[in-house]
Protein backbone atom coordinates (compact mmCIF):
# COMPACT_ATOMS: atom_id res chain seq x y z
CA UNK A 1 0.00 0.00 0.00
CA UNK A 2 2.60 2.40 0.71
CA UNK A 3 4.79 1.95 -2.55
CA UNK A 4 1.39 2.49 -4.45
CA UNK A 5 1.20 5.73 -2.89
CA UNK A 6 4.52 6.76 -3.24
CA UNK A 7 3.56 5.98 -6.84
CA UNK A 8 0.01 8.02 -6.84
CA UNK A 9 1.90 10.94 -5.27
CA UNK A 10 4.79 11.21 -7.89
CA UNK A 11 2.40 10.80 -10.99
CA UNK A 12 0.47 13.68 -9.30
CA UNK A 13 3.49 15.48 -9.43
CA UNK A 14 4.37 15.01 -12.87
CA UNK A 15 0.78 15.69 -14.06
CA UNK A 16 0.85 18.55 -12.29
CA UNK A 17 4.28 20.20 -13.42
CA UNK A 18 3.35 19.11 -16.96
CA UNK A 19 0.14 21.42 -16.36
CA UNK A 20 1.82 24.39 -14.95
CA UNK A 21 4.32 24.01 -17.86
CA UNK A 22 1.58 24.20 -20.44
CA UNK A 23 0.34 26.74 -18.91
CA UNK A 24 3.30 29.12 -18.62
CA UNK A 25 4.43 28.35 -22.72
CA UNK A 26 0.82 28.65 -24.20
CA UNK A 27 1.19 32.42 -22.32
CA UNK A 28 4.06 33.75 -24.17
CA UNK A 29 2.99 31.80 -27.28
CA UNK A 30 -0.71 33.71 -26.56
CA UNK A 31 0.89 37.44 -26.59
CA UNK A 32 3.30 36.12 -29.46
CA UNK A 33 0.49 35.39 -31.95
CA UNK A 34 -1.16 38.40 -30.96
CA UNK A 35 1.74 40.90 -32.27
CA UNK A 36 2.49 38.84 -35.85
CA UNK A 37 -1.53 38.88 -36.32
CA UNK A 38 -0.51 42.56 -35.78
CA UNK A 39 2.12 42.94 -38.40
CA UNK A 40 -0.83 42.49 -41.30
CA UNK A 41 -2.11 45.72 -40.27
CA UNK A 42 -1.20 48.90 -41.79
CA UNK A 43 1.23 49.91 -39.22
CA UNK A 44 4.69 52.28 -39.90
CA UNK A 45 7.96 50.39 -40.49
CA UNK A 46 8.90 51.23 -36.97
CA UNK A 47 6.13 49.84 -35.28
CA UNK A 48 6.29 46.59 -37.64
CA UNK A 49 9.81 46.17 -36.23
CA UNK A 50 8.94 47.00 -32.14
CA UNK A 51 6.58 44.04 -32.66
CA UNK A 52 8.42 41.72 -34.45
CA UNK A 53 10.97 42.10 -31.64
CA UNK A 54 8.02 41.10 -29.12
CA UNK A 55 6.90 38.48 -30.96
CA UNK A 56 10.20 36.87 -30.91
CA UNK A 57 10.94 37.75 -27.64
CA UNK A 58 7.57 36.04 -26.41
CA UNK A 59 9.09 33.01 -28.46
CA UNK A 60 12.50 32.68 -26.70
CA UNK A 61 10.66 32.94 -23.60
CA UNK A 62 8.34 29.84 -24.46
CA UNK A 63 11.75 28.14 -25.27
CA UNK A 64 13.41 28.88 -22.11
CA UNK A 65 10.80 27.42 -20.08
CA UNK A 66 10.73 24.43 -22.02
CA UNK A 67 14.41 24.13 -21.79
CA UNK A 68 14.11 24.19 -18.23
CA UNK A 69 11.64 21.58 -18.17
CA UNK A 70 12.59 19.70 -21.42
CA UNK A 71 12.45 16.08 -20.38
CA UNK A 72 10.51 16.71 -16.77
CA UNK A 73 7.50 17.33 -18.86
CA UNK A 74 7.10 14.38 -20.35
CA UNK A 75 4.96 12.25 -18.01
CA UNK A 76 7.44 9.20 -18.89
CA UNK A 77 5.70 6.23 -17.62
CA UNK A 78 8.26 5.11 -14.34
CA UNK A 79 11.24 3.97 -15.60
CA UNK A 80 14.10 3.21 -13.04
CA UNK A 81 17.62 2.97 -15.41
CA UNK A 82 20.77 2.22 -13.28
CA UNK A 83 22.79 5.12 -14.30
CA UNK A 84 26.43 6.01 -14.58
CA UNK A 85 26.88 9.08 -12.95
CA UNK A 86 30.23 9.98 -14.95
CA UNK A 87 28.52 9.01 -18.13
CA UNK A 88 25.85 11.64 -17.23
CA UNK A 89 28.24 14.61 -16.09
CA UNK A 90 30.04 14.41 -18.81
CA UNK A 91 26.59 14.25 -21.59
CA UNK A 92 25.57 17.48 -19.40
CA UNK A 93 28.97 18.99 -19.76
CA UNK A 94 28.82 18.64 -23.66
CA UNK A 95 25.15 19.74 -23.66
CA UNK A 96 25.65 23.23 -22.01
CA UNK A 97 29.33 23.98 -23.09
CA UNK A 98 28.04 26.22 -25.70
CA UNK A 99 26.69 28.73 -23.21
CA UNK A 100 30.11 28.28 -20.82
CA UNK A 101 31.92 29.32 -24.34
CA UNK A 102 29.88 32.51 -24.72
CA UNK A 103 30.13 33.44 -21.16
CA UNK A 104 33.82 32.26 -20.99
CA UNK A 105 33.64 29.98 -18.06
CA UNK A 106 35.91 27.27 -18.11
CA UNK A 107 34.14 24.11 -16.63
CA UNK A 108 36.56 21.66 -14.79
CA UNK A 109 35.51 17.74 -13.91
CA UNK A 110 38.32 15.70 -13.37
CA UNK A 111 37.65 11.58 -12.25
CA UNK A 112 39.79 8.37 -12.19
CA UNK A 113 38.85 5.08 -12.50
CA UNK A 114 38.01 4.77 -9.29
CA UNK A 115 35.27 6.91 -9.82
CA UNK A 116 32.77 5.05 -11.22
CA UNK A 117 29.21 5.31 -9.43
CA UNK A 118 26.18 4.40 -10.30
CA UNK A 119 22.72 5.40 -8.96
CA UNK A 120 18.96 4.32 -9.43
CA UNK A 121 16.60 7.05 -11.37
CA UNK A 122 15.58 8.16 -14.93
CA UNK A 123 18.19 9.03 -16.97
CA UNK A 124 16.86 12.09 -18.81
CA UNK A 125 15.60 13.49 -15.68
CA UNK A 126 18.73 13.19 -14.14
CA UNK A 127 20.58 14.55 -17.06
CA UNK A 128 18.02 17.91 -16.78
CA UNK A 129 18.58 18.42 -13.45
CA UNK A 130 22.58 19.13 -14.06
CA UNK A 131 21.52 20.84 -16.61
CA UNK A 132 20.08 23.09 -14.53
CA UNK A 133 22.59 23.53 -12.06
CA UNK A 134 25.30 23.91 -14.39
CA UNK A 135 23.52 26.74 -16.71
CA UNK A 136 22.87 28.40 -13.26
CA UNK A 137 26.22 28.21 -12.27
CA UNK A 138 27.39 29.79 -15.67
CA UNK A 139 24.76 32.49 -15.67
CA UNK A 140 26.00 33.46 -12.41
CA UNK A 141 29.45 34.16 -13.87
CA UNK A 142 28.48 36.54 -17.13
CA UNK A 143 32.03 37.47 -17.91
CA UNK A 144 34.45 34.61 -17.00
CA UNK A 145 34.78 32.30 -14.45
CA UNK A 146 35.40 28.35 -13.30
CA UNK A 147 32.62 25.93 -13.10
CA UNK A 148 34.18 23.11 -10.95
CA UNK A 149 32.80 19.53 -10.59
CA UNK A 150 33.76 17.07 -8.16
CA UNK A 151 32.58 13.66 -6.84
CA UNK A 152 33.32 12.21 -3.55
CA UNK A 153 32.01 8.89 -2.11
CA UNK A 154 31.57 7.83 1.25
CA UNK A 155 29.21 5.53 3.28
CA UNK A 156 27.34 4.29 0.27
CA UNK A 157 26.44 7.95 -0.12
CA UNK A 158 27.99 9.66 -3.59
CA UNK A 159 28.26 14.01 -3.94
CA UNK A 160 28.71 15.94 -6.36
CA UNK A 161 29.82 19.11 -6.04
CA UNK A 162 29.31 21.79 -8.50
CA UNK A 163 30.87 25.17 -7.51
CA UNK A 164 31.35 28.55 -9.19
CA UNK A 165 33.24 32.21 -8.59
CA UNK A 166 29.54 33.93 -9.62
CA UNK A 167 27.43 36.16 -8.02
CA UNK A 168 26.41 33.98 -4.89
CA UNK A 169 23.43 34.20 -3.37
CA UNK A 170 21.60 36.39 -0.10
CA UNK A 171 20.28 34.58 2.52
CA UNK A 172 16.74 35.13 1.38
CA UNK A 173 17.20 34.00 -2.09
CA UNK A 174 18.84 30.52 -0.82
CA UNK A 175 15.79 30.60 1.24
CA UNK A 176 13.62 30.89 -1.93
CA UNK A 177 15.47 28.52 -3.98
CA UNK A 178 13.37 25.73 -5.45
CA UNK A 179 10.11 28.21 -5.12
CA UNK A 180 8.26 27.90 -8.64
CA UNK A 181 8.86 31.48 -10.52
CA UNK A 182 11.38 32.92 -8.20
CA UNK A 183 13.81 34.17 -10.47
CA UNK A 184 16.45 37.44 -9.95
CA UNK A 185 17.16 37.08 -13.51
CA UNK A 186 15.80 39.49 -16.30
CA UNK A 187 14.80 36.65 -18.66
CA UNK A 188 14.68 33.81 -16.05
CA UNK A 189 11.95 31.24 -15.52
CA UNK A 190 12.48 30.50 -11.72
CA UNK A 191 11.58 26.86 -12.82
CA UNK A 192 15.15 25.34 -12.75
CA UNK A 193 15.66 24.96 -9.52
CA UNK A 194 11.87 23.33 -8.55
CA UNK A 195 12.42 20.58 -10.94
CA UNK A 196 16.21 19.87 -9.83
CA UNK A 197 14.95 19.62 -6.03
CA UNK A 198 11.74 17.39 -7.24
CA UNK A 199 14.33 15.09 -9.42
CA UNK A 200 16.60 14.76 -6.60
CA UNK A 201 13.72 13.93 -4.22
CA UNK A 202 12.55 11.59 -6.40
CA UNK A 203 15.73 9.60 -6.92
CA UNK A 204 15.77 9.37 -2.75
CA UNK A 205 18.55 12.32 -2.54
CA UNK A 206 18.86 15.55 -1.77
CA UNK A 207 20.41 18.97 -2.76
CA UNK A 208 22.49 21.40 -0.29
CA UNK A 209 23.79 24.69 -1.33
CA UNK A 210 26.28 26.84 0.33
CA UNK A 211 26.67 30.54 -0.97
CA UNK A 212 28.41 33.42 -0.67
CA UNK A 213 27.40 36.79 -1.93
CA UNK A 214 29.36 38.26 -4.04
CA UNK A 215 32.09 35.55 -4.20
CA UNK A 216 29.90 32.16 -5.23
CA UNK A 217 27.90 29.28 -4.78
CA UNK A 218 28.52 25.44 -4.13
CA UNK A 219 25.41 23.00 -5.27
CA UNK A 220 25.78 19.21 -3.86
CA UNK A 221 23.73 16.86 -5.01
CA UNK A 222 23.65 13.95 -2.86
CA UNK A 223 22.56 10.84 -3.43
CA UNK A 224 22.58 6.74 -2.39
CA UNK A 225 24.68 4.72 -4.49
CA UNK A 226 23.69 1.61 -5.75
CA UNK A 227 26.43 -1.30 -4.92
P1 LIG B 1 16.18 30.90 -13.26
O1 LIG B 1 17.55 30.37 -13.57
O2 LIG B 1 15.28 30.83 -14.43
O3 LIG B 1 16.20 32.26 -12.60
P2 LIG B 1 16.20 28.81 -11.27
O4 LIG B 1 15.12 28.08 -10.56
O5 LIG B 1 17.14 27.98 -12.06
O6 LIG B 1 15.50 29.91 -12.18
O7 LIG B 1 17.03 29.66 -10.21
C1 LIG B 1 16.32 30.53 -9.34
C2 LIG B 1 17.21 31.64 -8.81
O8 LIG B 1 18.17 31.10 -7.89
C3 LIG B 1 18.03 32.37 -9.84
O9 LIG B 1 17.30 33.39 -10.48
C4 LIG B 1 19.17 32.93 -8.99
O10 LIG B 1 18.75 34.10 -8.30
C5 LIG B 1 19.37 31.85 -7.94
N1 LIG B 1 20.49 30.95 -8.29
C6 LIG B 1 20.41 29.66 -8.66
N2 LIG B 1 21.62 29.13 -8.88
C7 LIG B 1 22.51 30.12 -8.65
C8 LIG B 1 23.94 30.21 -8.70
N3 LIG B 1 24.71 29.18 -9.05
N4 LIG B 1 24.51 31.40 -8.37
C9 LIG B 1 23.75 32.47 -8.00
N5 LIG B 1 22.41 32.44 -7.95
C10 LIG B 1 21.78 31.30 -8.26
MG1 LIG C 1 18.03 28.36 -14.01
Amino acid sequence: VLQRLVKTEKLQMVSHLAASISHEVRNPLTVSRGFIQMLANDISPQTRKDYAAIALQELDRATEIINDYLTFAKPALEKLETINVNEEIQHAINVITPLATMNNVQIQFSFTNQDQYFVKGERKKFQQCLINILKNGIESMENKGKLNIQQSYKNSILKIDIEDEGTGMTQEQIDRLGEPYFSTKEKGTGLGMMVSYSIIKGMNGSISVTSEYGKGTCFSIILPVNQ
